[in-house]
């Protein structure tokens, strides 16, 4: 394929919400912003998927907010129809602590945040090269992006991947940094079923043994029309079984959730979040790699492992980039 070179004043990796906030942020600032992901849609771990008629939230499931920048986005989202209320505690657990779903499902959160940006998707990118001034972008299809600044939100593993594939050394203080970040595996499945299940209200539950981190009705969550769960595996458990049959794994699941099922299964499929949430959060709210030209790292892995950390994080980012240049 023919590589191009495509100039821009800010290069932002990954279209999650860290990425997301950073580039929006940027863009009203006046810069040039371009934004690359390697998936076909916006959200990174904002995930939604349709299966069967049903619809399933696969990635995080709620959003909170305790930052007023963060409960402004949340408003204008709700404003545009892209979120809505959800409920303020599960079972017998309310906390009185609202907690936010994306409406029709979590990725409309995502393309509400994206609508007026430089967006390239499914560009992979396979290496990031420091080149004087500026920096270069080479995806795995063979195309090149420039730029003079850059803000990377993968997760910290697979950002530190295309900073080696493209030469950068890092001090050793901040390789040793970066390479604490590890994240929990989550395997996840989502099952179709013949009727409603036995899941409390208002749809969502976290058991306090076993296997299961959490299990979620779809359907009575407001976002799908069809009978749909969601279970997420425990760190634990996913790490077991990583590597081994995923619908076994799925099987295994779906028995340790019986009880809460009640109805019959139509169809699943069992997806792998290989970094789903940092297990230690950096003190920092972002990392300044290179101050000129500046590259910032970001993402839940400093914000905070959440949605409203990782928001954080892109807005501590852009700041960072707004004063480096
Ligand atoms: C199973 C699960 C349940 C969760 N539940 C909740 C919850 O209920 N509430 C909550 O607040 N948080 C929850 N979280 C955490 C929340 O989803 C994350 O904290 C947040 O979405 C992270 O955003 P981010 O922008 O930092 O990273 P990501 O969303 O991972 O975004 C990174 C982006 O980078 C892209 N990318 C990666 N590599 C490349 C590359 N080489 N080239 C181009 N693009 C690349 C990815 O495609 C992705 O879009 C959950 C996460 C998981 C996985």
């Amino acid at each position: 394929m023919e590589a191009t070179q495509q100039t821009t004043d800010v290069l932002v990796i990954g279209a999650g919400m860290a990425g997301l906030i950073a580039a929006r942020e940027l863009q009203r600032a006046g810069y040039r912003v371009r934004v690359l992901d390697k998936g076909r849609g916006v959200g990174g771990r904002l995930a939604s998927r349709r299966m069967d008629g049903a619809t399933f939230d696969h990635g995080a499931q709620f959003m909170t907010t305790r930052d007023p920048r963060f409960g402004a986005v949340l408003e204008q989202a709700r404003q545009n129809g892209a979120v809505e209320e959800w409920c303020r505690g599960f079972g017998g657990g309310m906390d009185g602590h609202l907690r936010w779903r994306g409406k029709p499902s979590m990725s409309a959160v995502a393309k509400h945040l994206a609508l007026e940006l430089d967006l390239h998707l499914e560009n992979q990118v396979a290496a990031l090269r420091r080149d004087g001034c500026q920096w270069h972008a080479d995806t795995a299809s063979g195309h090149t992006f420039t730029a003079g600044a850059v803000v990377l939100t993968p997760p910290v593993p697979q950002a530190l991947a295309i900073l080696d594939a493209g030469g950068l050394v890092l001090p050793p203080e901040t390789r040793t940094r970066l390479a604490a970040i590890e994240y929990e595996r989550c395997l996840a499945v989502l099952a179709a079923l013949e009727g409603p299940s036995r899941i409390p209200p208002h749809g969502g539950f976290a058991p306090s043994d076993g296997p299961i981190a959490w299990i979620a009705d779809n359907q009575l969550k407001g976002i799908s029309a069809e009978p749909a769960v969601t279970i997420h595996a425990t760190h634990a458990f996913s790490l077991k079984h990583w590597e081994g049959d995923r619908l076994e794994s799925g099987r295994a699941l779906l028995d340790a959730a019986a009880t809460w099922l009640g109805a019959g299964i139509r169809t699943f499929q069992v997806h792998g979040w290989r970094y789903s949430k940092p297990m230690r959060v950096d003190p920092e709210s972002c990392l300044l790699v290179s101050q000129s030209p500046p590259l910032v790292l970001a993402g839940d892995a400093f914000g905070g492992p959440r949605v409203e950390g990782a928001a954080l994080s892109g807005w501590a980012a852009a700041a960072i980039i707004k004063s480096a240049s």
